[in-house]
């Protein structure tokens, strides 16, 4: 009887627990292996980069093996060499830049009223990066009035102070990221508290708009952008999603948060028609091929990196399928 009453009690909590969460009513169907060969699948050629990151076990789950047991040489304090993040900035379509660095990507959408930046990098390496990138590319960090700020982990937010400081750019996070940042005693920069992003927000800079979505995962107030791009003249839309890694290895919770995200943002790129991916690390949208390729590109040769309204939803469809995977790896 004391069993029944107790089962009962844990029954109306877990169920309560999952509507505040929205978390489906029922467990997924199939097995890890299923959603791991159908995140294969929806990965084809051009998203194999997310899917290896993504649909593998996380280390800590697995047993240890000898690699990760012997602990590498402790890194020298300060900011990692300059040889090991420096690129050159590219110009991709006619109002979008690449300013970040080797891993990590910023960008530079240009407007008839000056330039708005997509993740601000860190703090050693945007004045070089993006300040620098911009002036080679011929244009003026000056006018960068709007800094996007994807989320708020160092590697997207540590350059957004600089920008404040230097040209008071307005920087842009999500509520639940700003107080995320707040409680953040480590990073050795952060920006101040400026605007505050809201779910569907468009943003509107001279001649162009870029619509914002809430997409929580990564972190809880991971934004993820939709941006027209142009083509030598010919518009297409670009897709940004905002936080890719699963760095919750042990939270179902925040799996199946990710899990609605990806699907509804994958609702989002085919009600805009977005053809284009733009990630904020290099390795998850081809960048490290895809940059070089821009510089030999030849008049009537398709542009890298469109790739097309259903390669766009496949990405977020393998993002989905590795989450269910990893939910489910879990106890
Ligand atoms: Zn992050």
């Amino acid at each position: 009887m004391r069993t029944t009453t107790t089962g009962t009690f844990a029954a109306i909590a877990l169920a309560a627990g999952l509507g505040l969460v929205h978390v489906e009513a029922q467990a997924p169907s199939g097995t890890v292996d299923s959603h791991v060969a159908a995140a294969l699948a929806a990965a084809g050629q051009d998203h194999l980069g997310l899917f290896n990151r993504l649909c593998q076990p996380e280390p800590a789950l697995t047993a240890p093996t000898a690699a990760t047991t012997t602990s590498a040489p402790p890194r020298p304090p300060g900011p990692p060499a300059k040889s090991t993040w420096e690129t050159a900035a590219v110009k991709v379509f006619d109002n979008l830049y690449f300013v970040g660095e080797k891993e990590y990507s910023a960008w530079a959408v240009t407007t008839s009223d000056g330039i708005i930046i997509l993740d601000t990098i860190f703090e050693y390496s945007v004045d070089s990066q993006i300040v620098g990138g911009l002036k080679k590319l011929g244009l003026d960090p000056t006018t960068i009035k709007y800094a996007l700020v994807s989320h708020g982990h160092r590697d997207h937010s540590g350059g957004a102070q600089f920008l404040q400081d230097s040209f008071k750019t307005r920087v842009l996070l999500s509520a639940a990221d700003w107080d995320m940042l707040e409680k953040n005693t480590r990073d050795p920069s952060k920006p101040k508290r400026d605007l505050v992003v809201t779910d569907g927000q468009v943003l509107t800079l001279g001649d162009q708009q870029l619509t914002f979505y809430i997409t929580p995962g990564h972190t809880m107030g991971t934004v993820s952008t939709i941006v027209p791009v142009f083509d030598r003249g010919t518009r297409h839309v670009a897709a940004a999603w905002g936080g890719t890694a699963f760095n919750f290895p042990h939270s179902k919770e925040r799996f199946q948060i990710y899990i609605d995200s990806a699907r509804r943002f994958r609702d989002i790129v085919a009600k805009t028609g977005a053809d284009v991916l733009i990630a904020n690390h290099t390795i998850f949208d081809g960048s490290k091929t895809k940059l070089p390729a821009m510089a030999t590109r030849q008049a009537g040769d398709p542009h890298p990196y469109v790739i097309g309204t259903d390669s766009v939803r496949r990405y977020l469809k393998v993002a989905e399928e590795c989450a269910i995977a990893g939910m489910m790896r879990l106890p």
